[in-house]
């Protein structure tokens, strides 16, 4: 099927009371392994990418490859853009044709943040398309950007932000991390805290390094998007460099891609899988 609205996403899991995977793309390879894991699972998801990585190539390149892919799928996916962290971005993807939008004004204090939000906001709804927001500072190394502290979302700020910015989902920092070089730990009494407040569904970002027990405990507190990006990215590349440590002499490319591509499918899909495990409905 064609790509759809992110409502569309949001609305299907919550009616099937399941977790949808968002899970972060580069290039063709990576395209095209996360997405034969959706469609092997069957639950709806989200692929996303960060202005980080459209500069290899553009939002409308990325745009028509996973529509090309999408569209040979029974399983409904949207295309989001993960940390927009300038308008400038949320601009192009829109007008790109993504169905779903993240901005990222983490970086500005609170007041700034509820105002750049809401233009974010402001002008997604031209478009029909939902708006996830970050409240709060995730650590770690996201792409190029390193984040410092430990800004973990203040409840007493999420019915205000909410409200005031008009966000369809929320991105929640507690004790959640990008990247792989530091412990997780996953704060649940502010989870369950901010579940219970919240009047939109929650995000969780940085899902790579969590584990899978806490992971399958996500769909019990109001989760309902969780991103994963870096186990994807070290799957593509330790299948490329043991194919080269195996054969150095081959430099069949073909062959390094076709392994990458298998390498992300298979980490995609068990992590589908975890992220349903205490949900009602099974994955194939
Ligand atoms: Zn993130």
């Amino acid at each position: 099927m064609p790509l759809v609205n992110g409502f569309k996403i949001i609305d299907l899991i919550k009616e099937r009371h399941v977790v949808a995977g968002a899970f972060n793309t580069t290039n063709l390879e990576t395209t095209i392994g996360i997405l034969n894991a959706v469609e092997r699972s069957g639950i709806p998801a989200f692929i996303q990418i960060a202005p980080t990585n459209i500069s290899i190539s553009g939002y409308e390149y990325i745009y028509d490859m996973v529509a090309r892919k999408a569209a040979t799928m029974d399983t409904p996916v949207t295309l989001h853009l993960d940390h927009g962290k300038s308008f400038e971005s949320v601009r192009s993807a829109t007008q790109a044709g993504f169905g779903s939008i993240m901005t990222d004004n983490a970086k500005y204090d609170y007041e700034e943040n509820v105002l750049h939000t809401a233009a974010a906001v402001e002008y997604a709804k031209g478009y029909g398309i939902p708006v996830e927001a970050e409240l709060g500072a995730i650590a770690g190394k996201e792409d190029d950007d390193v984040t410092n502290g430990n800004g973990k979302t203040n409840p007493e700020q999420v019915i205000d932000f909410v409200e005031r910015t008009g966000v369809d989902l929320l991105a929640v920092a507690v004790g959640n991390v990008h990247g792989l070089n530091l412990d997780p730990n996953i704060d649940f009494p502010l989870l369950k805290k901010i579940h219970e407040i919240c009047p939109v569904p929650l995000v969780l970002h940085g899902a790579s390094g969590i584990p899978d027990d806490q992971i399958a405990e996500m769909v019990n507190n109001g989760v309902i998007k969780i991103n994963v990006a870096s186990d994807l990215r070290t799957a593509y590349i330790q299948a490329g460099g043991k194919d080269y440590e195996e054969e150095p002499d081959r430099f069949d490319l073909v062959n390094v891609a076709l392994d990458a591509e298998k390498a992300v499918e298979e980490v995609v899909y068990k992590k589908i899988h975890v992220m349903n495990m205490n949900a009602s409905a099974t994955v194939q």
